[in-house]
């Protein structure tokens, strides 16, 4: 959608919340206006350096699954303790989390807020950096500048509940255009859209905002929305993988050419497509990306989406495992077994199902067993030797 008509709907939101007596939106425009700027601010991330030319980068859904469990350090903290236990006592409530504090010294935290006092640069004040762990928990440490507490805490918190990308085009607390300090209507809904159950971490796009679709026409229409109100949106979620393929996968974003190859291939919200779907994982793997690479090996094994030529497959699939890939690794492991693209070799088999089982690649630790009784000591010997010396290249 083009800057213009975002400005439009934007306003033309706005506009329908002030209206007295209108509890909420109930046009088709207003409903997408809302799905834009949860796709925008929910489903981007800024470059590591705003501001220095990096594009917003593509990524999956975010957000918080255990309750949280809260530390806080830092100077000046005594004077603003108050506060900032009020905001993040909002937001968890908006979003039906609960929340404990834990001793300063307690470090079992799931989310740090740290008083920082130094100012790198100008344009430094607060910033958030989330991580997420080898099994999926989720750490949120937002840095708190003292003088700009009350402007900024609600922001990073959001950024800590899995809100990603600060955006200019709607007024939400996200924005760095609006600037405002507390929630808005918009990132009200918006929390209360991705804290639905159907939306799940780890949901790429197009699922993602089909999810997102469902679980916000149900809330308007608790909010008091006409009955109608549950068919607006569809239009916005028909487009989407067109507009996907538009703004973002021919010109190259490679992420975005993988997430289209994910759900035409395994119609995660839309229908199967396989002849798409490897048409986009084939983009994305020639770009590099380690999970386009994966699949379009296994497209060319078995003949998924393109004729099946196994040879042309393998070299897809130690493209993708050299990067550390599970799945490619897996799938190299089942090739060696069954002599599918290479030359049946019970020890490389054995190798790549070994390493795929220690990444708790799925399947792979059933299938090693299954290989073993196949094997001399001497095959499985070799067999470990390789997978315990095998490392993924260096980036
Ligand atoms: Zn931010």
């Amino acid at each position: 959608m083009r800057a213009f008509s975002r400005a439009v709907l934007a306003i033309a939101l706005t506009m329908a919340l002030a209206r007295p007596g209108l509890a909420a939106p109930v046009s088709e425009s207003e409903v997408e206006t809302y799905l834009q700027a949860f796709y925008e601010i929910l489903l981007f991330t800024t470059g590591q350096n705003p501001g220095e030319g990096n594009q917003p980068q593509p990524r999956v859904v975010g957000k918080v699954t255990e309750p949280l469990r809260v530390r806080m350090i830092g100077p000046e903290l005594d004077q603003h303790r108050d506060l900032i236990l009020q905001k993040i006592k909002r937001l968890t409530e908006i979003v039906g989390l609960s929340f404990t504090v834990l001793d300063a010294r307690d470090e079992s935290e799931n989310l740090l807020v740290e008083m920082y006092h130094r100012r790198p640069s100008d344009n430094f004040r607060c910033r958030a950096a989330n991580t997420v762990n080898a099994r999926g928990q989720r750490r949120g440490h937002v840095f708190i500048y003292p003088p700009a507490v009350n402007q900024c805490t609600t922001h990073e918190l959001m950024h800590a509940l899995g809100f990603a990308h600060d955006y200019g085009k709607f007024d939400t607390v996200m924005s760095y255009v609006y600037r405002s300090t507390d929630l808005t209507p918009i990132d009200l809904m918006l929390l209360r859209v991705l804290y639905d159950p159907r939306l799940k971490p780890g949901m790429r796009w197009i699922p993602a905002i089909t999810a997102a679709r469902d679980a916000l026409v149900d809330k308007l229409v608790a909010d008091g929305a006409p009955p109608e109100t549950v068919e607006m949106g569809r239009r916005f979620v028909r487009n989407f993988p067109e507009m996907m393929k538009r703004e973002f996968a021919e010109k190259g974003n490679v992420e975005i050419q993988a997430q289209l190859g994910y759900a035409y291939t395994f119609a995660e919200a839309i229908p199967k497509d396989e002849i798409a779907g490897y048409y986009w994982f084939r983009r994305a793997a020639e770009a590099g990306n380690a999970g386009a690479q994966a699949n379009v090996g296994v497209s060319l094994i078995y003949g998924r989406g393109v004729s099946a030529d196994p040879p042309l497959g393998i070299p897809w699939l130690k493209r993708s495992a050299a990067q550390g890939h599970g799945g490619a690794i897996f799938n190299l492991g089942m090739a060696y077994r069954d002599g599918r693209g290479v030359a049946p070799d019970p020890v490389e088999a054995y190798k790549w199902l070994a390493v795929a089982a220690a990444q708790r690649a799925s399947g792979a630790e059933a299938n090693l067993q299954r290989l073993v009784p196949q094997l001399t000591a001497a095959q499985i010997e070799e067999g470990k030797r390789r997978a315990g010396s095998w490392k993924p290249d260096s980036p």
